[in-house]
């Protein structure tokens, strides 16, 4: 089968575009799934240029966001048919350990994701476990549901399970363009909650209000945003930030924070080393919550509100798989606004 590979980690010249892969063979509790189109997330980056303790089987196969059409099904697998439209939780887990039992499958013994652990997307078919199949209703069209499930999931557990957002509440969330983000500023609106942006440009600032933020600043025109975000919300800071972004803006956040608020983070596009300062944290009674991906009762809720046009996936772009490398090096410029997609079929 056509997929994107790379048989070493290293930076995105390690990539190969090639048509003689296996197609893989689904377990017995697993679907084969033919690939319309795929996703681009941070994470395929990082998966790429590798960390340590990360051991993959070569070739090894990117994407953990894909929206297609089932092929095959393993022999114990009920409930589905071949040609139902799918898409996936990229979440994997175990399905035994205590925290899968109560079902809490982000946190899982053996917890891995689509892609980074095993073969994803980027390839004409993916086999993933039955059990994180979603249907696509059939007036869904492929390219939005592919560009939904990951950053849906991880958005939704995020505000909604880890930091209990509740309506009337105030969020913050820093930077607008990644696909986290406009997913995130889309719950928090949903949620009943109030939504302020920090965007990078004017133009990004202005499809955060499009998404549903009531206020957005722009942070080369405002480097200080921090303080106008305090100005904004009459000294009193917000209830909620959520920063993805780690060290270039973390102590701006925590400063953005009310009185008992909550920092969610679900990554760090900027590194993972950031100062906190203290005093801020025990004299404003602040909480810094952080959460990955989201169990399968998540995806299942978020995808409901995708399906109801309620959550609207934003694309960027599209490339052919051909072009994975092009669609990458969009994503690493930091230019897109929302999802860019791969089409494979
Ligand atoms: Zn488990």
């Amino acid at each position: 089968m056509r997929a994107a590979v790379f048989y070493r980690h290293g930076g995105p010249e390690v990539l190969e575009y090639r048509d003689d892969i296996p197609v893989p063979q689904p377990a017995a509790d697993e679907a084969l799934v033919q690939v319309r189109y795929a996703a681009l997330n941070r994470l395929d980056d990082f998966v790429r240029t590798g960390w340590k303790g990360l051991e993959l089987a070569f070739p090894h196969i990117l994407g953990s966001d894909f929206s297609g059409v089932i092929a095959a099904l393993g022999a114990d697998v009920t409930g589905w048919r071949v040609g139902q439209r799918v898409v996936a939780n990229p979440t994997l887990w175990c399905g035994r350990c205590p925290q899968c039992r109560a079902g809490q499958h982000n946190r899982c013994d053996a917890f891995a994701i689509l892609g980074e652990h095993i073969a994803g997307a980027y390839a004409e078919f993916v086999r993933v476990p039955a059990r994180n199949l979603v249907a696509i209703p059939e007036d869904y069209a492929d390219d939005a549901a592919a560009a939904a499930p990951l950053v849906g999931v991880t958005a939704w557990h995020m505000l909604i399970r880890a930091g209990g957002l509740r309506a009337g509440e105030t969020v913050l969330v820093v930077g607008a363009g990644g696909g986290v983000n406009s997913m995130a500023i889309q719950i928090a609106r949903l949620a009943g909650a109030r939504v302020y942006v920090v965007a990078a440009d004017a133009e990004k600032a202005a499809r955060a209000r499009d998404l549903g933020a009531e206020w957005t600043v722009d942070r080369q025109a405002e480097p200080n945003w921090s303080r106008a975000v305090w100005a904004a919300t009459g000294r009193r800071g917000v209830d909620v930030v959520v920063d993805n972004v780690g060290p270039a803006t973390w102590s701006a956040s925590l400063r953005a924070l009310a009185k008992g608020g909550r920092l969610l983070t679900v990554g760090g596009t900027t590194g993972y080393e950031a100062a906190t300062p203290v005093n801020l944290l025990f004299g404003k009674h602040l909480s810094i919550i952080g959460s990955t991906m989201g169990t399968q009762a998540d995806f299942e809720q978020v995808m409901a509100q995708v399906w109801a046009g309620r959550l609207t996936p934003v694309i960027d772009s599209v490339y052919p798989l051909a072009d994975y490398p092009a669609a990458l090096r969009r994503l690493l410029a930091g230019a897109a606004f929302g999802k860019i997609l791969v089409q494979v079929a």
